[in-house]
């Protein structure tokens, strides 16, 4: 991680006296349950710019108007390992924490707690998960996060870092459950195919080029 945090500085540098174009993002939206960036596994950050830093802003503006307390990058349909947290769920209170490149390690207990995902909106269900897990990720100025979380900043963690996987907390529910959010998941799939038919949100083809676009400006080196 350290020789990570050197090469940020690097580029961070390269950035301010020799800046490059590059594929520019405006007016991130949070996507919802099925769209294919939910099921895409993140890749590392590579690379700190401004634009990722205004990316960061405007995810917390998302968060907070959804009335939600973590978003992951790949929520606002980016590839990136990176999510965000402030367990408060409102602007000005709480900490507002970011998450970049995180590892989530040696779990301990396990508890069951009620869950909800703001790309998954009004779907809720009890989710059991470790109740402490070891944690190291960088925030966007190369601070270190390097410890053992329990209880809610835990679980929300758990949460966010699935998100990075490809993982929805609805695949982590039980049976019963799933077959009773059934109909709310169809009609999830159906809105998201109706936005696709009306061309509001492009096709599969388009979404797997931008990512690659993406993944290549932030991810690669
Ligand atoms: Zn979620």
């Amino acid at each position: 991680m350290q020789a990570w945090f050197f090469s940020v500085i690097l580029v961070e540098l390269l950035d301010k006296f020799f800046p490059t174009p590059a594929f520019r993002l405006t007016n991130l939206q949070i996507i919802n349950y099925p769209h294919l960036t939910l099921r895409h596994k993140s890749r590392p950050v590579r690379k700190v710019d401004r634009q990722l830093r205004d990316i960061v802003a405007e995810m917390f503006e998302l968060m907070y108007a959804a009335k939600g307390i973590g978003l992951a990058a790949n929520q606002v349909d980016l590839p990136l390992q990176l999510f965000i947290i402030n367990p408060s769920g409102e602007k000005g209170s709480g900490d507002e924490m970011v998450f970049v490149n995180p590892v989530v390690s040696a779990p301990r207990g396990r508890c069951e707690r009620e869950e909800g995902c703001l790309s998954l909106p009004g779907l809720y269900a009890n989710i059991f998960r470790p109740e402490s897990v070891h944690v190291a990720a960088w925030d966007l100025s190369g601070n270190v996060f390097d410890r053992r979380v329990d209880d809610m900043l835990a679980r929300v963690i758990q949460h966010e870092n699935d998100h990075l996987e490809g993982v929805l907390f609805i695949d982590r529910m039980n049976d019963v459950d799933r077959k009773t959010m059934a109909d709310e998941l169809l009609e999830l799939e159906m809105e998201l195919e109706n936005k696709r038919l009306r061309e509001m949100i492009p096709a599969d083809s388009m979404i797997r080029q931008r990512l690659a676009e993406l993944e290549s400006q932030y991810c690669s080196g």
